[in-house]
Order: structure tokens, then C-alpha cells, then sequence
């Protein structure tokens, strides 16, 4: 199943428990804009290349769209689609003042130069620079985008529009970022995390993880539980894992990642697939890779009692529904991952106050935020007697809908 469609099958189950009516469902599940633009470049060898660039704004109800800028040979107008909605959904959990967007590019970052990557990025931002801004849309980094893109990207619009930071989030410090944007996914991960583990009686110290993707959310995912106390028994990328069930040497295991560029071939654990890693015997799995993870095939092999996902719709609605009944606790990406998007959210405020805040600052403000939502969701999923998935998007529908209809249709 694809991820739009799961995103909608969780949307519904929650609308539907919420009896929200069918006019109001459809309205809040079509996106408001879907656009697909021509970005055509010049490459270094002189030959003329087109590609396609997509912008899907979801919903503005609670402020200016927020949303990835994803550049990647088979992303789909479609899919697009999916992943704004659920930033919609998203940054009503934490009750950010956002609606949700979500774009990008369909093309091969690896196939191109660096000079490339810069015209591409600065011809997208020519074609959609009259729909996105600071009180508008206002993008973010995602797969295959990074600082730099970031920056062409305020730079390019700066030149329409006049000096404008808050266009876009996830810069380099050196030019608008946050502090602690970088770690923040993980960050909110191991907040979550903390809470969770409460919940279900387990003390951090000790406690066994499988970490499914070490990118940008599950390397610093893994960092930071492992200073908690926690204990990494398996870690595995897109080249393969390892597992070491007395517990991997996470630094070191950053000091090989950093000299070869992949988990696989460290020492200090033995070689497994990526199937092994989800089925590990570990308390808390977490999915931080690309695309879908757990699906009908895999769900009844996870040993973990709980999952945590760090990716965007990692787990299809078969998979979910066959954990459910077997027990094991998810605690959906909604919630779970919402701390990069927080912490986006600490960029743009800084940049439209012209101030910057310290590291502390923003990771209080984030331990907050995250606790705060995992509280009502909690409390939503033990009252309405619902998964915490339905429950997440149980609270951010009732967010949406209720201002929706406040300012009126
Ligand atoms: P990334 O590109 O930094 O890392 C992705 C990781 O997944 C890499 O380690 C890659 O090797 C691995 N991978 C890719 N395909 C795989 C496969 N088939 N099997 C196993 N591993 C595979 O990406 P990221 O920023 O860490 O994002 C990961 C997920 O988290 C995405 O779904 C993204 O949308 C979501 N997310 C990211 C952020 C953020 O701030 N970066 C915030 C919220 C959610």
C-alpha cells in the first residue's frame, strides 16, 4: 500500500471514530493546492535536462504551511500529497501555529554536481517562489536536501521577495539556522522515548533498541539513547546491519560510520540484514529508514514491545492492525518524529524576531512541546479507549477542524 493511502486509512479510521460527517471529512482530506512545474537546467556538459518540481499545500487553517523539500528520482506528485497531509496532521499534534506542505524535485542528487544542484534548486524556486513564503509556506529540509540547499533557496527567493530567512528552515548557523535544529529529530525521539518507557514500566538504563535507517534521525536517535543509559543491540542502513545483542559501542560505531560512510563492516557487532534488525530481540524498534518498513509480511516477526517511528509512515495499515492485536505498543510518526519540525518551527521564530537563541533554550522548549503532546495524546488513547495512532490523529483533527470552521468555510 502506498503511503498516501495508509496516511488516509489512519485520517479516516480517526474521522470516522470522531464522527466528523463525510462533507467535513473530504474537506479536510483534499490538499487546497497541488502544483507540478517544468524546472528545466543547463548541465555542465551543455546539454539542456527537464525535470519536474511539485508543491503540495495541504491545509492553512492554523497558519502558514510547513513542509520538506524532497529531491529524489521516484517522488510522485502523489506522495507529495501524502506527506503534506500528514505535516498537517503533524504539527497539530504538537500544536505548532502551522498547516502542512510538501514538495521537491524528481531527480537523482548523485548524478549531479555540485553547480548543477544549485541551478536546479534556484530554477524550482523561480517557479514557485509567487506561493511559498515566510507567512505562506515555508520549506525544510528532507531526503537528499540538506543546509546548502536550503540556502540557494532563500537566497533565490530573497531576490524576488527582499532578505527573507524565514522562507525556508534548516539553514547552517552560519546563515539563519538554529542551534540544535540538526539533532532535533532524535532529540524528540528520546523525549518521547522517556515518556513511553514510563508508561510501560521499563527503566532506560538497560533497555534493548533496534534502529532500523542511521541517517540524520536514527544515527542521532541512537546517540542520544545511548547517553540516557539505553542499549543499541542493532543498528542497520540501507547497505546492510549489526547487531551485537550485549550492546553496540555507539561512538565508535560513529568513529566507522564517519571514516567509511555506512554502519556495515564495524567490529564490534556481527553482520545481519535488515529483516534481522527489525525482527531483533529488542524492547523498542525504531524505523528511521525511507519508505515503508512493516508491512503484513514482516509485523508478526518484530519481538519488540514497542515501536517508535522515527520515518514518516513507516508502518502500512495491515502491519499496524496485526501489532495492535499482538500487543505491541506504537507510538506513531505524528507524534514520535515531530521534533525536526519543532525545532524548524524555533528557526523561523528566531529569524522573524531577528534573534537567536541558545542550545538549551531550544531543546527546553522541545522537551516541552514533545511532552505536552505525548500527555494529551496519552490521555485521548486511554480515555476514547484507542491506539495512540488514532488517538494522535484524533487530537490534531479536532485542532484542524475546529479552526477550520472557526474562520469560516
Ligand atoms: P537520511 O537520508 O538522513 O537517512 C536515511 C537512512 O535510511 C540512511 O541511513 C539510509 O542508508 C537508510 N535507508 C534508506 N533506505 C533503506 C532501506 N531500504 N533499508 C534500510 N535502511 C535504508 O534521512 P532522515 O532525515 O534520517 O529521514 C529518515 C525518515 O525520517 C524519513 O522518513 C523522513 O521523512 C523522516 N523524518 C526526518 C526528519 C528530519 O528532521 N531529518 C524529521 C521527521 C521525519
Amino acid at each position: 500500500m502506498q503511503a498516501l493511502e495508509g496516511i488516509h486509512h489512519y485520517f479516516r479510521k480517526a474521522a470516522r471514530s470522531m464522527d466528523v460527517g463525510e462533507r467535513i471529512e473530504t474537506l479536510l482530506a483534499t490538499p487546497l493546492r497541488e502544483v507540478k512545474v517544468q524546472v528545466s537546467i543547463e548541465l555542465d556538459s551543455g546539454e539542456i535536462r527537464t525535470f519536474h518540481g511539485y508543491r503540495v499545500q495541504h491545509d492553512n487553517s492554523r497558519g502558514p504551511m510547513k513542509g520538506g523539500l524532497r529531491y529524489h528520482p521516484s517522488l510522485t506528485l502523489e506522495e507529495c500529497a501524502a506527506l503534506a497531509s500528514l505535516m498537517t496532521w503533524k504539527t497539530a499534534v504538537v500544536n505548532l501555529p502551522y498547516g502542512g506542505a510538501m514538495g521537491g524535485i524528481c531527480a537523482d542528487p548523485s548524478q549531479l554536481s555540485f553547480k548543477e544542484m544549485e541551478r536546479l534548486t534556484r530554477k524550482y524556486v523561480d517557479q514557485v517562489q509567487d506561493m511559498i513564503g515566510p507567512t505562506r509556506d515555508i520549506a525544510g529540509p528532507d531526503v537528499n536536501t540538506n543546509p546548502q540547499v536550503m540556502t540557494w533557496l532563500m537566497d533565490q527567493y530573497s531576490r524576488f521577495h527582499g532578505h527573507s530567512p524565514a522562507v525556508v528552515t534548516g539553514k547552517p548557523l552560519e546563515l539563519y539556522g538554529s542551534k540544535g535544529r540538526e539533532a532535533a529529530a532524535g532529540r524528540g525521539l528520546l523525549y518521547i522515548t522517556r515518556e513511553i518507557l514510563r508508561d510501560v514500566g521499563l527503566p532506560m538504563k538497560g533497555t534493548r533498541f533496534a534502529l532500523h535507517g542511521f541517517g540524520n534521525v536514527g544515527s542521532h536517535t541512537a546517540q542520544q539513547v545511548w547517553e540516557d543509559g539505553g542499549t543499541v543491540v542493532a543498528v542497520s542502513d540501507v547497505l546492510g546491519g549489526v547487531y551485537n545483542p550485549q550492546g553496540l559501542d555507539v561512538p565508535g560505531l560513529f568513529e566507522h560510520v564517519k571514516r567509511t560512510g555506512t554502519v556495515t563492516g564495524f567490529s564490534g557487532g556481527r553482520a545481519c540484514t535488515h529483516e534481522e534488525v527489525l525482527a531483533s530481540d529488542c524492547d523498542v524498534l525504531i524505523p528511521a529508514a525511507l519508505g515503508p518498513t512493516l508491512t503484513r509480511a514482516n509485523a508478526g516477526s518484530v519481538q519488540a514491545r514497542v515501536i517508535i517511528e522515527g520515518a514518516n509512515a513507516p508502518t502500512d495499515p495491515e502491519a499496524d492492525e496485526l501489532l495492535e492485536k499482538r500487543g505491541v505498543l506504537v507510538v506513531p510518526d505524528i507524534l514520535a518524529n515531530a521534533g525536526g519540525v519543532t525545532v524548524s518551527y524555533h528557526e523561523w521564530v528566531q529569524n522573524l524576531q531577528h534573534l537567536t537563541w541558545e542550545e538549551e533554550r531550544v531543546n527546553a522548549e522541545l522537551e516541552k512541546t514533545m511532552k505536552e503532546a505525548y500527555d494529551r495524546v496519552a490521555q485521548i488513547a486511554r480515555s476514547r479507549k484507542v491506539s495512540l495512532r488514532t488517538a494522535a490523529y484524533t487530537l490534531a483533527i479536532g485542532r484542524v477542524g475546529k479552526a477550520t470552521v472557526l474562520r469560516g468555510i
